[in-house]
């Protein structure tokens, strides 16, 4: 295999796994609403850090962490193709995650995370972890 198709490989696994987590938000917004939650935003550009899911009255922000891209300790979804170039890029998302939360704190906000893994398999936890 050369290394053009190998880096073709990995584009196309990043947009397949991009996708991923676009599914994951899709996930936790029909659980919000099964639960009868309201008054929350996707992606609100005025709140630092994007957040995935905000109640702006409440103050709170909610992250969706796709396993892959946040490099979830549990799921080990590193890829074995460019795996350099990866890892720097997942512990980059990382870095962020932590600046962004911090800023956010200070900001007055409660910050809540949730691993992609956590919706698909406990979402009725996720829900009890939400008190606000
Ligand atoms: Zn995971």
């Amino acid at each position: 295999m050369d290394k053009i198709t190998r880096e073709q490989r990995s584009r196309n696994m990043a947009a397949i796994r991009s996708r991923g987590n676009q599914t994951t938000e899709i996930a936790f917004s029909k659980l919000l609403r099964a639960n009868k939650i309201t008054g929350w935003r996707r992606h609100s550009r005025r709140v630092f850090g994007v957040p995935d899911f905000i109640f702006q009255k409440e103050k709170v922000a909610i992250f969706i962490d796709g396993c892959f891209w946040h490099g979830c300790p549990r799921c080990k979804t590193q890829p074995k193709t460019n795996a350099k170039y990866w890892k720097l890029k997942i512990a980059n998302n990382q870095k962020r995650d932590k600046e962004v939360k911090k800023q956010l704190i200070r900001d007055g906000w409660k910050v809540f995370r949730f691993w992609e893994h956590e919706i698909k398999k406990n979402p009725n936890r996720v829900m009890n972890k939400i008190v606000f």
